[in-house]
């Protein structure tokens, strides 16, 4: 592994802070980091926003040598080097936008070993003389993004992407990580051989989205709708999905008339327009972007705040990766679906074009399961989770409609009787509507044409309204206690169980819920107001000055999350500004004075303010003035230094562990050279890093509580330490 050694003693979480400006690791990338630091293949799958880009990142600027990143993306890839660059990365990129003077002058870099971190698209590994000047290079790793794109089997798949399989022949010494946010096991396997990982380190992290809030409405009066959304994110960035092209224009429009700035994305659009809308939108210049599916493939901005479907999805999937463009910053956004049954039809209409038989099945089955999920009564995390194979065990997610909903169970028994008595009366030959009206005793032409009007249920449920039967219908559909069958105008089939509530032999219920909605209590989805909103938006125009200073999107210089972290604790220093997450070395020194001045100005406007005390930069009491200790401190330094253990050092000195533990722990704070990772296991103390930064505190028992007896005194002492050195 000797391509691998490390450029400098910098550990992993040192890295983190110091380049990136985080202070915790996201689920599952301290693992991946470390396989490839070790030399070893990867093949990850994680969600949107769950932090792929840092996994080889972190090792590029760790390693030896240029870190190639293959992306199919150019106008991904430009961002991305942006923003590697803003952290102080040596970071370039080669592909068809660069003129011939500026690819050249990356092959020169190149040459001299000057890349950290080079992305390239997939073509280039076609190409004998890129090939040829790699090899002359030396290769920290290689990292494959959107892998699934090698797979014929994906929804992405790219030719480009099957020359890569030259890699392992090419470069057998470096590692390869391959990242995807979709892979069925069937693509995953196609990706693992294609690319011929050998026994990769394998990553499924949980596509639960934490800080994604998801809500269904009925689709009522749709543009009164989407502008009560647009109310409670005024100002702030968001996608709108519409099916039609048409429909795409003439919403961007009238919210254009309503002085929202809004605009259109499609594939109708001259490229041209399309790449300028969607350069507006990254930019922070418009907020508002109406799209068709045709959006999204080519933006990374992490501040998307909302994303809302005004029209039915045509399957999860699709659902889920749309929704996963908000919040990639992990804020709290609103994932909100308009849901009208008018909009089946016409998803059908289109399943019906396609010839091949097995498919159209499986596509019609994803439109029920989408309609399902819209339409029946259960947390619409646990179902998504569900779908791709999750089991969601928490029977509240604290942030959807359902959980936070005043949800009450009815029993509905007697209707759901009514309604499939008169299904089958009818023979199990008509749509919902018919049923319905049949049901509700409507006077219509085909109801006496076809004598509805004769039969034992007509109606006997016009004591309530058909929006009553229309929910009772979508119940019955969604327990799958009734099915609909056949082409376009599909109609209700009884199921076995739906047989058995008919005749008395079981009761069914279902999940009513109020529609006016509270916010949720505890838990994870706190709402966007819990910062300073007034200083957000001076922030915000800063960000702005300086992004269309750098010509970056403004996410790049700082996320929201960032922002918002500011406006909640006022930072007056640069010292306090380095604590924030997302504020690196490189970004506090090329930024940190502007924004420390925006926010003492602030300050001095709004003397009422009372700024919170920060708890990380606190001096630990007892040990003010970080004074030299004296023998006794430097004694039990050298032993360490030696390579002896705690116990052994309290052993040679003849005193307790604890001291010896309260030694290193004001040696770790005077930022001694102690080698941290002999005294706890980096996965652990990453966790306990975490939860110290989570409770905002440095108390000790708070810790030792929650992992409930994993975790001794002294190690969470250990770690207060070095984190306090880290960042005090
Ligand atoms: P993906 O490629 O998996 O969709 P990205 O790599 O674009 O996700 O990361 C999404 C966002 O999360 C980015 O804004 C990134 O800076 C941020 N991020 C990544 N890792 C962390 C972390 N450990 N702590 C805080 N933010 C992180
Ligand atoms: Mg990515």
């Amino acid at each position: 592994m000797e391509e691998h050694a490390s450029k400098n003693a910098l550990p992993v979480f040192d890295t983190l802070k110091k380049v990136f400006g985080f202070q915790s690791f996201r689920p599952n990338q301290v693992e991946i980091i470390r396989s490839i630091l070790g030399g070893k293949d990867v093949f990850a799958v994680m969600p949107t926003g769950g932090g792929k880009s840092l996994c080889y990142q972190l090792p590029a600027k760790l390693l030896d040598g240029t870190a190639v990143v293959i992306s199919p993306l150019i106008s991904l890839m430009k961002d991305q080097v942006d923003a590697a660059v803003e952290n102080g990365i040596s970071a370039a990129f080669i592909n068809s936008s660069l003129a011939t003077q500026e690819t050249a002058a990356v092959f020169r870099r190149l040459r001299d070993n000057s890349i950290e971190l080079l992305y390239i698209a997939p073509e280039r590994f076609a190409m004998t003389n890129f090939l040829e000047t790699l090899k002359g290079v030396r290769i920290s790793l290689f990292a494959v993004d959107e892998a699934h794109c090698i797979s014929e089997w994906g929804h992405d798949f790219r030719p480009d992407y099957l020359s890569l399989s030259n890699i392992v022949k090419t470069f057998p010494k470096a590692p390869i990580a391959a990242f995807t946010a979709t892979a069925t096991p069937k693509v995953q396997d196609d990706i693992i051989v294609r690319l011929g990982l050998r026994q990769p380190f394998t990553v499924r992290a949980s596509f639960d989205r934490q800080n994604l809030f998801y809500r269904v409405e009925g689709k009522r009066d749709l543009t009164a709708q989407i502008m009560n959304v647009l109310g409670k994110h005024a100002g702030e960035p968001g996608i709108i999905y519409r099916t039609t092209r048409d429909s795409v224009d003439s919403l961007s429009g009238f919210l254009s008339g309503q002085g929202i700035k809004a605009l259109p994305y499609h594939a109708g659009l001259e490229q041209e327009e399309r790449k300028a809308n969607q350069e507006a939108f990254s930019k922070d210049e418009v907020h508002v972007i109406v799209a068709t599916i045709a959006f999204g493939m080519g933006i990374d901005k992490s501040n998307v705040r909302f994303v809302i479907h005004a029209d039915l999805p045509k399957n999860i999937e699709g659902y889920y990766q749309e929704t996963g463009r908000a919040g990639r910053d992990g804020e709290p956004s609103d994932c909100v679906l308009f849901f009208g049954r008018e909009d089946i039809p016409r998803i059908r209409y289109f399943i019906d074009q396609i010839t091949n038989d097995a498919e159209r099945e499986i596509a019609l089955k994803k439109l029920n399961q989408v309609v399902r999920y819209a339409s029946h009564n259960v947390c619409r995390r646990k179902q998504v989770l569900e779908y791709f194979g999750e089991d969601y065990a928490a029977d509240n997610c604290n942030a959807c409609d359902i959980c936070t909903g005043k949800v009450e169970k009815v029993d509905i028994t007697i209707d759901a009787q009514i309604f499939m008595s008169a299904l089958s009366r009818t023979g199990q030959r008509f749509g919902i509507m018919h049923i319905i009206d049949i049901v509700t005793g409507a006077d219509t032409k085909r109801i006496r044409e076809l004598q509805h009007d004769t039969i034992k249920t007509y109606g006997a449920g016009k004591d309530k309204d058909k929006n009553h039967w229309r929910f009772i219908a979508d119940e019955l559909l969604a327990q799958e206690v009734i099915y609909q069958d056949g082409g376009t105008y599909p109609v209700l089939k009884l199921a076995e169980a739906g047989k058995s509530i008919l005749f008395g032999k079981e009761k069914i219920s279902a999940l009513k819920r109020e529609e006016t909605k509270k916010k949720s209590r505890a838990g994870k989805w706190s709402g966007p107001e819990d910062y300073d909103q007034a200083l957000f938006e001076k922030l915000r125009v800063l960000r702005k000055r300086l992004a269309d200073e750098q010509r970056v999107p403004p996410y790049i210089i700082f996320s929201d999350k960032t922002l918002h972290e500011m406006c909640g604790r006022y930072p007056s220093s640069l010292h306090d500004l380095a604590l924030i997450s997302g504020v690196g070395d490189a970004k506090l020194e090329r930024y940190g004075d502007e924004f420390i001045t925006e926010i003492k100005a602030y300050l001095k406007e709004n003397p009422g303010i009372t700024v919170p005390a920060n708890p990380f930069s606190c001096v630990p009491s007892g040990h003010a003035g970080g004074k030299p200790k004296g023998e006794t401190f430097e004694k039990t330094y050298e032993l360490f230094k030696q390579g002896l253990s705690v116990g052994e050092v309290a052993k040679s000195r003849n005193l307790a562990e604890a001291t010896i533990t309260a030694h290193i722990e004001q040696l770790i704070m005077e930022g001694r050279d102690i080698d941290i990772d002999r005294l706890i296991d980096p996965g652990k103390r990453d966790e306990i890093g975490k939860l110290f930064l989570t409770l905002r505190s440095w108390q000790l028992y708070p810790v030792i509580e929650h992992f409930k007896g994993a975790v001794s005194y002294e190690e969470a002492k250990i770690v207060r330490a070095y984190m306090r050195c880290k960042t005090g």
